[in-house]
């Protein structure tokens, strides 16, 4: 049982069902136990505990309310936000992780994606092999799409991203990254895979909070063919 029993003066619980109460004890156990022994040293250090990614995996964090076909649990809105409170009471910026790569990775790929892309990156993303990040807000206009700078243009077998984001979660450690960016004038996203020429993801040091969580200082798409 979990060391921490809850703070519930509206008696919310009692609108919870039996399988949301089990899915918010496992995840709060897995703090007790996992997360609460180790973060102090992660948030003084400024450093992610990488560690701690196979065991989300493993009570189905990532991706949770996706289709069990790509791995994932396939459970509703309520426990999936109970797992992200329980998240939250061990560390903000590992809740952070786990809410980006679930939330604004796995989502828009599984809402937006081609049938290829979300065969490719669901399965691995559930499992926590691959890292996701996203890429909306910018260095001049913050998380404000119009005026968004970023543009993307159509090219042989591709398109030709240029632009630069900022405080972008996981952007460091990422395997893909959900880019948004402007393609003849409308907001559209784009995965771009590690890796990719003239993307750089420097990592931003001295966070006053989520010390824990990687955000780079810029994300940087250079691939200017003019
Ligand atoms: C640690 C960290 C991680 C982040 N991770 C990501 C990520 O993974 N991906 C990503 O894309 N972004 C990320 N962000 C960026 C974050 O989403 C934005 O900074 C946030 O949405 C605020 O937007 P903004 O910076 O454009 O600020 P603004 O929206 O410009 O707000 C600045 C201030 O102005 C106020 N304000 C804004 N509009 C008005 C108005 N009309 N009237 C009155 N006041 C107003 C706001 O309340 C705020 O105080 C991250 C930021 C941090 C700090």
């Amino acid at each position: 049982m979990a060391k921490f029993q809850g703070v519930d003066y509206y008696n919310i619980d009692s609108l919870l069902s039996e399988d949301e109460i089990l899915v918010r004890n496992t995840v709060r156990e897995f703090v007790d136990e996992q997360v609460i022994p180790i973060i102090e040293k992660h948030n003084r250090a400024g450093t992610f505990p990488f560690d701690l990614i196979k065991g989300m995996a493993d009570i189905g964090l990532f991706g949770a309310t996706l289709p069990a076909k790509y791995g994932c649990a396939e459970l509703n809105n309520v426990a999936y936000g109970l797992m992200m409170q329980e998240l939250e009471r061990g560390d903000s910026g590992v809740r952070s992780f786990a809410s980006v790569q679930s939330g604004l990775v796995m989502y828009p790929i599984y809402q937006f994606g081609s049938e290829e892309q979300k065969d490719y990156w669901l399965p691995k993303l559930a499992k926590g092999e691959k890292i996701g990040c996203f890429g909306l807000t910018e260095p001049d206009f913050g998380s404000n799409p119009g005026g968004m700078i970023t543009r993307a243009e159509k090219k042989d077998g591709g398109y030709v991203l240029n632009g630069a984001k900022m405080w972008i979660t996981n952007g460091t450690i990422a395997d893909v990254a959900v880019v948004w960016a402007k393609l003849d004038g409308v907001v559209r996203g784009f995965l771009v895979e590690k890796g990719t020429k003239g993307f750089t993801a420097p990592e931003m040091h001295g966070k006053h909070s989520l010390r824990a969580s990687v955000t780079p200082k810029r994300i940087c798409f250079r691939n200017r063919k003019d």
